[in-house]
């Protein structure tokens, strides 16, 4: 197939299928993101062993939905990189990439007049990959899923340990991912604000400006506790 010419509402469909066909490879760049009509395949890509990378921008307006895009990718075992200034707009898998104006946005796909290029010619891609091997340097790479990974050993692993709820100090099991009481949760989650900034620190108690994107205070984030994994492989 030579390169070819695509518009409009044909290219959600050329994504998609890019998505669907991947074998081993899978980059995503887009400085925005809506991926809903995406969630799915690139979700089923990572099931089949695809290694997916991800390049976006950070939108201070909207951290929520962007710090919730971010983990959902984590958890399904993306990488994602942060990549500020990004406008670039790509989408290839180790034989096929689309490059063109649209963003991964849901209303790229309908309401905006859009034009991008299919190459399936080997220097091309080439050129492509490499692009984005620069745009894996100078991005940043989002490492949230640690935390993930941590509580996920300690919940798995270990006895409850205590800790402090963020908001009212009082001792529930320390769980990075859950440092509120449970009434203080149920209040956390009519906004669901992971940087609502709250009181105390979830592992020492004392005060300090916490959120639930940074649950504990700078010390406690230096001095790692005992978590009783630490010689386990990750
Ligand atoms: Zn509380
Ligand atoms: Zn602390």
């Amino acid at each position: 197939m030579p390169t070819k010419l695509i518009t409009d509402h044909h290219i959600p469909h050329a994504i998609i299928e890019i998505v669907e066909a991947s074998k081993k490879e899978l980059d995503l760049v887009s400085p925005f993101w809506n991926w809903k009509h995406l969630a799915r395949q690139v979700a089923s890509a990572a099931k089949r062993k695809v290694s997916i990378r991800v390049y976006l921008r950070l939108e201070q307006t909207n951290e929520d939905f962007y710090n919730n895009l971010i983990v959902d990718l984590l958890d399904i075992g993306a990488k994602v990189y942060e990549v500020p200034g990004l406008h670039a707009k790509i989408c290839r898998n180790e034989s096929l990439a689309i490059v063109g104006s649209m963003n991964l946005l849901a209303s790229s796909a309908t309401a905006s007049y859009e034009a991008a290029t299919i190459v399936d010619e080997v220097q091309v891609l080439g050129d492509i990959k490499k692009y984005i091997s620069h745009l894996t340097d100078i991005g940043q790479q989002s490492k949230r899923s640690f935390l993930g990974k941590i509580v996920e050993k300690l919940e798995n692993a270990l006895p409850e340990q205590p800790g402090f709820c963020m908001r009212c100090n009082i001792e529930i099991p320390f769980n990075p991912l859950m440092p509120l009481c449970g009434e203080h949760y149920q209040s956390w989650l009519k906004y669901k604000n992971r940087n609502y900034k709250e009181k105390y620190c979830h592992d020492c108690g004392k005060s300090a400006i916490t959120s639930f994107n940074k649950p504990v205070c700078i010390d406690c984030y230096k001095v790692s506790r005992p978590t009783g994994f630490e010689n386990q492989t990750t």
